[in-house]
This record gives structure tokens, C-alpha cells and sequence, in this order.
């Protein structure tokens, strides 16, 4: 890794050089701007908290800095659901630890799912580390980075607040000019599923009142935000802490009520907590987006007894041709695990025809993995490393089949899209066919389809592009790549 100047600069010099710049003649009384690097892993939970801790540490003097070598802190918000991960992380602090050495004065910290699960352990095992932070203690960041500072003591907070006395943080209208912005509802998971941690490490579910979520929305609404992803670990069972006064299709429609929002999506779901109303709502909610994220985990019952899921295969099924029955457009996905202990040949050829029998439109697919802590770790792992890649390799042929021919289905279709903004040009990778045509086609837009879909439409100049930013608008499609599309306005 390069090294930067600023990088080698400690907190003092920062200081100095910083009054200098300000005229000030090394007078350190001036407001000191320190930066903070955040590296998210996981789910959108995380990407929230993210978010969550940078607003806690701009209070603090904190601005975000997209390279870590210029950070005065840098966090990894970790995820333990998968175990790839948590070797991603060690790698990781083993080069921010070689950071350390050019600059003392960094502070480095841990937090999301791995810090709340191992809390103190992590600073036993790591001396580099400084700081340890859970998802319930984001609030206490910038208290913990100065204590580390001031103290010169290491910090470790992973307490979970009573869901009585826990509160969400306070909203605060984002000045990044976005379009798309998450907005937490609930926090935690009641359910025991047996292979996740998520219980463990998120703790009992907390509803955020409704007037509060309705509030957050408007307020990102006034900062010309279009569109809300309604976030929780599992968000349909939204209210049921709260007596149920307002359930999750409730705050959809309320959330809908607002002027001005033109789109509404949700994740994650339990099947045993789609009602009805929910369902419904795809069809009588416009803002509510046709996109379905709906986690089975396996096409075997008996697979599912063992996950605990308390859901079987026929109830989701019935759930499913409920939706396609009143709101045929929606385009379903899902979570499978494959591998799980006991799951034999049989159970994996239920899961291989549950996917013809729903035809998901995408899906997020993993071998499992044992998660220390949870129910299934103490089970017999006894579905062979190689088996599991197979079914895994199978299962995933079936699927790109799917998705090719669901994606297939866009082309020439004219569809409404909401702009984000530039278009990424590197997230396709210099080889593919979406970023050859990008490159032809020159300056680009990004947004994406009612389904969810990245879209990239070519524009002339980069006033068109602004004035498009934020604005919903119709494309026809005329590229269909591997996950993403490409079209021309209309
Ligand atoms: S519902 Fe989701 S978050 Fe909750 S325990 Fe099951 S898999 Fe984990």
C-alpha cells in the first residue's frame, strides 16, 4: 500500500499545518477537522449504521474521507453471517495496523456483528485495536474515541439497551445530495432461526413509532430524497412490539401519504409475517415498488425444521401465488442456504424444484457455514465441502438461466426510471459488455427500474445529467447485461 503524506502526519502536525493554513500562526484553538474511514460489510443494516456513525462523529469534528490513509479513525462495521467475512476483517486490521506505524495517532476501531458478538475478546486478540463499538452503543462513538484519546484507554462497549429504554437515533437531512436514502423502522429479530446470529448480536426487536418514521421521511423528502428503502431485520413484523397500533402495511400506506415521494421499497421479510395486507399493498400502494424479497432458505420441509423457520414450504407457496394472482408484476426474490446439516440429496432436489415452481426473478445463494453461537453450530456439519459447492454450482445454473431470461424480457420494453445520478463506470469492469457500450456512448446516467434494476441512459452534456438527477423519467431498454440494463430516454 502507498503510503500519502498525510498519512505519516500526526494529530499535532494536522493541527499545525491546518492553523497555518488558516492564517492562525500555530494559534491551536482553531477548530480541528479530523477525518473518519469506514469500511461497511454485510447487509443494509450495516450500510445504515454507517451512515449512523458518521452523522454521531460530525458532531464531533469528524468528516468522512473515502481513503483510509488519511484518516485520523478508521472503523470496519462487520457482519457475521457469513464466515467469509470475518476473514476480511482480520486481513483488513492487518493493514490498517501497518497504518498505525506511520501515523500513531490513528485510531482504529470495530463495529457492527463480529464486535458486538466477541465485544472485549477483540481487544484481547488484537492490541492493535482500539476500540470496540455494538449496534446499540453508536450514539457512545465519539465519547469512546475521545476516552481512547484523552484516557489513552482502550474502549469497549457492546451493552444492548433495554428495548424499553432503547431509542433510535435522531434523524439528520443529508446534504449529499441524494435521491435513494434507508430509513430504519425496527431494529433486532425475534425469531430463533437456528444457523443465524443475527438474534444475538442485534438483540429483541424495537419498532420505531410511526409518527417518527413518517417524520424521518418527510424530512429526507425536504432534502430532495425520492425514493425510501424501509429497513429491518425482519420489517414486516413491524408493530408487533408496539401492541400492533400500526403494522408494517400501515406505515406503508402513511409513508405513502407523503408529497413529493414518488417510491417505496422494503427488506427484509419472514414469510411467517407477510400478511395479507401486505400483499396486498403491491397492488393498492403505487410508491410501494413490484420488487419482492421474501427469504425461504430451503425448498424442504424437513430442512426447514431444522433451520427453524417455523414457515413450511406450501404456507410460502400459498403466500407467493397470492401475490402473483393480484399483483402479477411483482418480481420475486429470495435467500437459499444449501449444505445445511442433514440436508439430503432429496431435500436439494425440493429446493432445485421450488425454483422452477417460483421462477424468482433473482436470489441470494451461500453454502452453509457454521456460525458459532448459534443453534445449527451444534449440529453434525456433515454435508461434505465438495458436495455443497456442487449443489451450490447447480443451483446457481439454474438461477443465471432465470435471471437471463427475466432480464431478456426487458429489452425493448419502455420502462420508468428513477435517476440517481453519474453511472458508475467502473463497477461493470473494464472487460464487460456494458462497460464497452458505456464507453462508446460516452457520459451517462444511472437509475433504475420500478424492479429495482440499474439502468444507464446516455446524455449529452453534464447539465442534462444534473437536471435529470432526482426526476423520474422513461427509457427504452435497447442493452440487457448480466445484472443491469441499458437504454435511451424517450
Ligand atoms: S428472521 Fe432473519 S434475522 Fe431473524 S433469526 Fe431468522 S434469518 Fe436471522
Amino acid at each position: 500500500m502507498t503510503m500519502t503524506g498525510a498519512s505519516s502526519l500526526s494529530i499535532a502536525q494536522k493541527a499545525h499545518a491546518q492553523a497555518e493554513l488558516e492564517g492562525l500562526g500555530g494559534h491551536t484553538s482553531a477548530v480541528l477537522q479530523r477525518h473518519v474511514y469506514i469500511e461497511t460489510m454485510g447487509c443494509q443494516m450495516n450500510v445504515y449504521d454507517t451512515e449512523r456513525m458518521q452523522e454521531a462523529l460530525a458532531s464531533a469534528g469528524y468528516v468522512p474521507t473515502s481513503e483510509v490513509e488519511r484518516a485520523d479513525l478508521a472503523i470496519v462495521n462487520t457482519c457475521s453471517v457469513r464466515d467469509k467475512v470475518e476473514h476480511k476483517v482480520t486481513s483488513l486490521l492487518g493493514v490498517w495496523k501497518k497504518l498505525k506505524e506511520f501515523n500513531p495517532d490513528l485510531v482504529l476501531g470495530m463495529a457492527g456483528c463480529v464486535a458486538q458478538q466477541e465485544g472485549q475478546k477483540l481487544l484481547d486478540k488484537l492490541p492493535h485495536l482500539d476500540l470496540v463499538v455494538g449496534p446499540d452503543q453508536i450514539a457512545q462513538l465519539p465519547s469512546l474515541v475521545e476516552a481512547r484519546r484523552a484516557q489513552n484507554q482502550r474502549q469497549s462497549a457492546t451493552a444492548f439497551v433495554h428495548r424499553r429504554e432503547y431509542t433510535f437515533p435522531e434523524p439528520v437531512p443529508p446534504s449529499d445530495g441524494r435521491v435513494t436514502s434507508m430509513v430504519t423502522v425496527m431494529k433486532g429479530c425475534n425469531k430463533v432461526c437456528s444457523f443465524c446470529i443475527v438474534p444475538f448480536t442485534r438483540g429483541r426487536e424495537v419498532s420505531k413509532p410511526a409518527a417518527d418514521v413518517v417524520r424521518e421521511v418527510q424530512l429526507l423528502v425536504d432534502a430532495g430524497v425520492r425514493e425510501v428503502t424501509l429497513l429491518g431485520q425482519n420489517v414486516n413484523s413491524y408493530g408487533k412490539d408496539r401492541d400492533g397500533e400500526v403494522d408494517f402495511a400501515e406505515l406503508i400506506h402513511q409513508v405513502a401519504e407523503i408529497d413529493g415521494l414518488e417510491r417505496i421499497r422494503f427488506t427484509t421479510s419472514h414469510p411467517m409475517d407477510c400478511t395479507d395486507a401486505l400483499i396486498e399493498a403491491f397492488a393498492t400502494c403505487k410508491k410501494l415498488m413490484p420488487f419482492f424479497h421474501l427469504p425461504i432458505q430451503s425448498g424442504s420441509p424437513a430442512v426447514l425444521a431444522g433451520m427453524r423457520r417455523h414457515h413450511g414450504v406450501d404456507d410460502y407457496l400459498e403466500k407467493v401465488d397470492k401475490l402473483r394472482r393480484i399483483a402479477p408484476h411483482v418480481a420475486l426474490s429470495t435467500d437459499l442456504i444449501v449444505g445445511f446439516p442433514g440436508e439430503t440429496l432429496d431435500d436439494f432436489e425440493m429446493t432445485m424444484q421450488l425454483l422452477e415452481r417460483v421462477r424468482y426473478a433473482t436470489l441470494y445463494s451461500f453454502m452453509y457455514s457454521a456460525r458459532p453461537g448459534t443453534r445449527a453450530a451444534e449440529l453434525k456439519d456433515d454435508v461434505p465441502l465438495a458436495e455443497k459447492k456442487r449443489r451450490l454450482q447447480r443451483l446457481q445454473a439454474v438461477q443465471d438461466a432465470l435471471t437471463a431470461e427475466w432480464l431478456a424480457g426487458f429489452h425493448g420494453r419502455a420502462v420508468e426510471v428513477l435517476f440517481e445520478g453519474p453511472s458508475r463506470l467502473h463497477e461493470a469492469g473494464p472487460q464487460s459488455k456494458l462497460s464497452q457500450v458505456r464507453e462508446s456512448r460516452g457520459l451517462q446516467v444511472m437509475g433504475r427500474t420500478p424492479e429495482n434494476l440499474k439502468v444507464n441512459v446516455a446524455v449529452d452534456t453534464p447539465e442534462q445529467l444534473a437536471a435529470l438527477t432526482g426526476r423520474l423519467g422513461r427509457v427504452r431498454i435497447d442493452l440487457v447485461g448480466q445484472n443491469s440494463l441499458g437504454g435511451q430516454l424517450i
